[in-house]
């Protein structure tokens, strides 16, 4: 498998795909009150340079506390592919779900994990 495939992903039907600019050098595990329920393993990138295909039209969206970022999924097979800003000022970033990739791009970079839901702080 090449690089360029291995920076493909898509939620589990195939309604929503996902092309990153290039691997990412770490990603974060949140244990926030949403991300330990999503199960995400986020890479961060700047809004804008991730190719998302299918989305809006095959997505729904959530939000919550001061709705800053709207949390999207696949609105056929329920996986949750990214979250994206809400303003899309300069600068601003956008999170990709790493489980929809192949498990070989995870294990490939460092995943560490972030206290969300307290102090947040990286606890590894
Ligand atoms: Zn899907």
């Amino acid at each position: 498998m090449t690089e360029e495939r291995l920076l493909q992903g898509s939620c589990h039907c195939g309604a929503v795909r996902l092309t990153l600019p290039s691997a990412p050098d770490k990603a974060t595990q949140c244990n926030c009150s949403l991300c330990r329920r999503l199960g995400g393993v986020w890479a961060y990138y700047e809004f804008g340079t991730v190719l998302v295909d299918g989305h809006p039209e095959n997505t729904a969206e959530y939000m919550w506390g001061d709705k800053t970022l709207r949390h999207v999924r696949c609105k056929t097979c329920g996986c949750a592919t990214h979250w994206e800003p809400l303003v899309t000022e300069p600068g601003a970033k956008h999170g990709v779900n790493l489980n929809n990739f192949d498990p070989r791009l995870q294990q490939s970079i460092q995943v560490r994990r972030f206290d969300g839901a307290d102090t947040w702080k990286f606890i590894d």
